[in-house]
């Protein structure tokens, strides 16, 4: 199918992008950022934009550097940019193996980071990584800009708080600390689809023991988040398979599992369980 007729503004800077924006905003304008979840719906008129605001020729956008200990992510850095190491030490080999399951090549190559986070699909990586490490989001529109945490930001699926006028201008994500292992595992019927689930596991070792644990599970329920009870069961434990199998166990009795027409409740949660132990395995090696 076609997409239905929608106008089309293409703003040089962020000032010019927000005062479109509170104009087209509230009568169905979209941001138009990378293009790879919205001109899809379009295609299918799941989605029919009055108005499209592409971001993509607004420089200040483009930036990715690390300020104060954060990763600072400019609305228009593509997937893409993940695929080599963007930061030193363990997060920046840890976000490339995370970025090469989204999605297939030419994806990444236009999705941006932030659209990720604007879109909010409950199976999308950054959103994981975001709520997991603790980002925040700004939000500019033309009242002024706010901070929104992940947690804030994120509030079911393909569901955010972001105004109607607002653009997302970057995504702030904390660094962990350098000792911080950091483990990923995913499931998807084929490469390149959306996972059915996914783990990230975070932990320090102080002493032999665990310290500072953090078990976040994606594209299981409608929106990523922490499991505490799995956090529990792994702070104060010494890492190993049998504290590992102990905190799958606690992250799968946790959850309230989407269901769909080819995943039961049960597969999703068995699936969580080894996805848990396979995060904190891969965190440890
Ligand atoms: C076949 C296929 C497979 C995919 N597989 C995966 C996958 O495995 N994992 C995954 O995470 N994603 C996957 N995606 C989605 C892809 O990652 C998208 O790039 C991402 O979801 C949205 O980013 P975008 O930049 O393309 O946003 P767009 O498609 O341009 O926009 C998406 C939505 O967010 C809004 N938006 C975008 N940027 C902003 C902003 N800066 N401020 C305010 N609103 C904004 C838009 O208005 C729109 O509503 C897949 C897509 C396809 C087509």
């Amino acid at each position: 199918m076609k997409p239905s007729a929608f106008r089309y503004h293409r703003p040089g800077s962020i000032a010019e992008a927000v005062d479109v924006l509170a104009d087209v905003g509230p009568d169905q304008g979209r941001v138009l950022a990378g293009g790879q979840s919205l001109v899809p719906s379009m295609a299918f008129r799941l989605a029919a934009p009055s108005t499209l605001v592409d971001i993509n020729r607004i420089e200040e956008l483009g930036h990715l550097s690390v300020q104060d200990g954060s990763l600072v992510i400019g609305a228009c850095v593509r997937h893409a940019a993940f695929h080599r190491s963007v930061v030193d030490g363990v997060p920046g080999p840890f976000l490339t193996r995370v970025a090469r399951h989204i999605g297939h090549y030419p994806i990444r190559q236009r999705g941006t980071f932030c659209g990720s986070l604007a879109q909010a699909d409950p199976a999308s990586e950054w959103c994981l990584v975001a709520v997991a490490l603790g980002a925040s989001v700004t939000a500019a529109s033309k009242r002024g800009t706010r901070r929104i945490e992940a947690t804030d930001l994120i509030v079911g699926a393909m569901t955010t708080t972001l105004a109607e006028d607002e653009l997302l201008t970057e995504a702030c994500l904390p660094l962990p600390a350098p000792e911080t292992r950091l483990g990923f595992a995913e499931f998807s019927r084929r490469a390149g689809d959306f996972a059915l689930a996914m783990v990230l596991a975070s932990y320090r070792v102080v002493d032999g023991r665990i310290a500072g644990a953090c078990v976040a599970v994606g594209g299981a329920e409608d929106r990523p988040r922490r499991i505490a009870a799995a956090e529990m069961a792994l702070d104060g434990n010494p890492p190993g398979a049998e504290t590992f199998a102990a905190a799958g166990g606690a992250a799968a009795e946790a959850l309230d599992p989407m269901e769909d027409a080819q995943t039961s409740v049960a597969y999703r949660r068995d699936l969580v369980r080894t996805l848990t132990s396979r995060a904190l395995e891969r965190a440890a090696a």
